[in-house]
């Protein structure tokens, strides 16, 4: 109860505090300069991960694959941004994601395209019915296909959401003149000031919400590849981002990325290879999407920035649902029991039976 209601305060501070952030239509070479008028070498550089659809036993097991294990500098586990659809998502992996740090965002009931208020807004019902995550802590959206339109923008002002991430944003841009110059997430409330590359928007719609642009990666001549999944050696590639923005405005940059898209091990490789080397580096600080607007709204310096973020994992799941801080996707000769919060294997302490192992999937030698 006392959570929830300090998350609430949050997120009205951050909409209040926020009111002033210049990224305007009319203003837009505001853009790209960091809020709270921060020297350049202030500016904590922040790394997002996001990932979007069904949180399904597979997905969460590739996502294992490229970050699990990996920590922050201060010792926190990187953490991502799930914008989930609940069509074949699995709650209980979403609540070990959850209570393990990370931040859960809707993607609708069922991936359709330009969707309406109740795939957006049904989405986040079902999240909280079948998690038991607070209602207030789910309050980002993304929309599939990344087609959008002012209906979208309206439900999520109607239904209180915080931000959207669906505006694709190719250097050079309206709002980013170069790839060294990409623009900070803005609020949308004196007007959309992006041109849209994908859906519908206009400079005139005004909306009570933020937007985090998904910033397209782009090759070595600096030309757009994708805003997501980008084809390529993903190491060199945003290594190369990285390299971007630390030598120029230190926007964040954006991995905006599907599991069933990573799949392939030299894939997995690649991105585990730069979430390690980027985590390394100086004032680098991997963030989700909710972590990056609190410091949009109330800016500190990167000296600072890691008391903000904090390392404490959330623990409100609603009173009444089963909650399990661990999830494992590999069940294979079991099945996952909600209830022990752990595969039950096929022959389990029967004689020539399968076990658990130490990673808690079933084995026949434990
Ligand atoms: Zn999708």
């Amino acid at each position: 109860m006392v959570s929830s209601f300090v998350a609430a305060l949050l997120i009205l501070l951050i909409a209040r505090q926020a009111a002033g952030y210049p990224c305007t239509p009319a203003r837009r070479a505001d853009c790209p300069k960091p809020p709270g008028g921060l020297a350049l070498q202030q500016v904590p550089q922040f790394v997002t991960v996001t990932w979007d659809d069904a949180v399904t036993s597979q997905s969460y097991g590739i996502v294992q694959q490229i970050l699990g294990g990996l920590r922050r500098r201060n010792g926190c586990p990187i953490p991502s941004t799930y914008f989930v659809t609940a069509q074949d998502t699995v709650p209980a992996a979403v609540q070990a994601l959850y209570l393990s740090g990370n931040e859960i965002a809707t993607h609708t009931l069922t991936h359709v395209k330009y969707p309406s208020a109740q795939e957006i807004v049904g989405c986040r019902d079902w999240l909280v019915n079948a998690t038991g995550i607070p209602r207030q802590r789910i309050n980002g959206f993304r929309t599939p296909f990344l087609l959008h339109n002012a209906t979208t923008r309206r439900a999520l002002a109607a239904a209180g959401f915080l931000y959207d991430s669906s505006l694709p944003d190719s250097a050079p841009s309206a709002i980013s003149p170069s790839v060294r110059q990409r623009a900070f997430p803005y609020r949308m409330d004196a007007g959309i000031p992006q041109t849209c590359e994908t859906g519908s928007c206009s400079a005139s719609e005004r909306w009570p919400l933020w937007e985090v642009p998904l910033w397209a990666a782009a090759d070595a001549a600096g030309r757009p590849i994708a805003s997501m999944d980008p084809a390529g050696d993903a190491f060199e590639i945003y290594k190369r981002e990285l390299g971007w923005r630390l030598g120029g405005n230190r926007a964040p940059l954006g991995l905006f990325l599907h599991a069933g898209a990573e799949s392939a091990p030299e894939r997995v490789a690649q991105l585990r290879k730069f979430v390690q080397y980027a985590a390394a580096q100086q004032d680098v600080w991997f963030v989700t999407n909710q972590q990056l607007l609190a410091w949009m709204a109330q800016p500190v310096p990167a000296s600072t920035v890691a008391a903000q973020l904090g390392c404490k994992p959330p623990a409100d799941i609603a009173a009444g649902v089963k909650a399990c801080a661990a999830f494992v996707s590999d069940c294979n000769f079991g099945s996952w029991d909600g209830r022990k919060c752990r595969c039950v294997c096929m022959g389990e302490g029967a004689p020539g039976g399968f076990c658990r192992s130490r990673m808690g999937e079933c084995s026949l030698s434990c």
